[in-house]
C-alpha cells in the first residue's frame, strides 16, 4: 500500500506511490500527447474490456456500453480505513494511502475528448460522477472525493482514450482547507453566488453565461487562459446537485474546452472539480476549474506560490467569449 507522509512545513500530506513510477515515460514532459497505440492495444477502447479490472458502473443501452468506471491499475489510494496516523518520533508522521481511485472511460471514441462529447454523453459523465461520488461519500474512511481530467503529456495523462479520474482519500487536501478558509472569510453569503453575481455586473470577464452555468476567467486568474465554472443554483456538494445543474456544468466545460483547442489549438489541460468533503456542512460552492498547461512553474512560483500570469482573464475572457 501507499503511503502518505505529513509535511512539517506546510501541514500538507505528500503521497508516496512508488508502484506508479515503474511505468517508462513517466518521467518525459512536453507538450505532445502520450503515445497513442491506436484502437487496437487501448485499454479503453471497446473489445478490450478484459484489459481492465473489471467495472464498477457501465453505462448505456442494447449491450453497447457508452461510459465505463473502471479501478485504476495503479491506484495512489487503494484499501478501507480511516486515516491512521503513526509518528515516528516529532518529524516523521506517516498514514496508510487508505481510499479508493478509479477512471471514467469517458467516451467509446478513442480520438475524442470532453471538448467533442454531444449533449447526451456530457450527461452520461455527470450522471457517472455524481453516482460515484454519492457512492464514495456513503464509504467510511473516505472524508473528501477529488475528480480530475489531464489532457495531453504536459497535464500528466499517459493513455491517450478519453477519461477521467475520481480519486477517494482519507484526508481534506490543503487545496480544499484553503478554499473553504476563503468561503468562511467571505461575509457577503456565498463567495461563489456573489462571484457569479459580481461578474454578470462587470460582463467582460464573462467567457459563457448559460441560465444555470456560468464560465468565467477569474478575477484572481494565476495562469494564462485559467477559467471557473459556477452553476448558478447553490450547491455544496456536486452529487446532491439537481441533474439540470450538472448538465449545464458539464456542458459548459465542454463548451470552453472547445473554444480554447479553437484559439490555442489541441493544448494540455487539467479540469479540476471542487466540491464540499463528505459528510460536511461548511459554507462551499462546488466548481470546477479548467486549467490549460501552456507555461512552466518557475522558481518564484515554487517558493512563494506567487503566480505570474502573462495573460490578463479581461483579455482571456475577450478572446475566448467572442
Ligand atoms: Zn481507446
Ligand atoms: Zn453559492
Ligand atoms: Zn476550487
Amino acid at each position: 500500500m501507499n503511503q502518505l507522509r505529513l509535511n512539517p512545513l506546510t501541514g500538507r500530506w505528500a503521497t508516496v506511490a512508488t508502484g506508479r513510477a515503474s511505468r517508462p515515460g513517466q518521467f518525459a514532459i512536453d507538450h505532445g500527447h502520450p503515445a497513442d497505440p491506436g484502437t487496437d492495444s487501448c485499454p479503453f477502447c471497446p473489445g478490450h474490456e478484459e484489459e481492465t479490472p473489471p467495472a464498477l458502473e457501465t453505462y448505456g443501452t442494447d449491450g453497447r456500453w457508452l461510459l465505463r468506471v473502471v479501478p485504476n491499475r495503479y491506484p495512489a489510494f487503494s484499501g478501507a480505513g480511516e486515516l491512521t496516523v503513526e509518528h515516528l518520533g516529532p518529524l516523521f508522521a506517516k498514514a496508510p494511502a487508505t481510499g479508493i481511485h478509479e477512471v471514467l472511460v469517458l467516451t467509446p471514441e478513442h480520438r475524442h475528448s470532453w471538448a467533442d462529447l454531444d449533449d447526451r454523453q456530457v450527461g452520461l459523465v455527470m450522471a457517472a460522477l455524481r453516482d460515484r461520488l454519492e457512492d464514495h461519500a456513503g464509504t467510511t474512511g473516505i472524508r473528501y472525493s477529488q475528480a480530475i481530467v489531464n489532457h495531453g503529456r504536459a497535464a500528466g495523462a499517459s493513455v491517450r482514450h478519453p477519461h477521467a479520474q475520481l480519486l477517494g482519500i482519507p484526508f481534506v487536501p490543503g487545496e480544499l482547507l484553503e478554499e473553504l478558509a476563503g468561503f468562511g472569510r467571505f461575509e457577503g453569503g456565498c463567495l461563489l453566488c456573489a462571484t457569479v453575481a459580481a461578474e454578470r455586473d462587470a460582463g467582460h470577464r464573462i467567457v459563457l453565461d448559460t441560465e444555470r452555468a456560468v464560465a468565467i476567467a477569474p478575477w484572481w486568474s494565476g495562469s494564462p487562459f485559467e477559467l471557473l465554472v459556477v452553476p448558478t443554483d447553490h450547491d455544496g456538494h456536486l452529487h446532491r446537485a439537481s441533474p439540470a445543474s450538472l448538465v449545464a456544468v458539464g456542458r459548459a466545460v465542454r463548451d470552453v474546452l472547445a473554444r480554447l483547442r479553437g484559439l490555442l489549438g489541441d493544448v494540455s489541460y487539467h479540469v479540476v472539480l471542487h466540491t464540499l468533503p463528505h459528510r460536511s456542512a461548511d459554507a462551499f460552492h462546488w466548481h470546477a476549474h479548467v486549467v490549460p498547461r501552456i507555461h512552466s512553474t518557475g522558481g518564484f512560483e515554487l517558493g512563494t506560490g506567487v503566480p505570474i500570469n502573462i495573460v490578463a482573464p479581461e483579455d482571456a475572457a475577450a478572446v475566448l467569449s467572442g
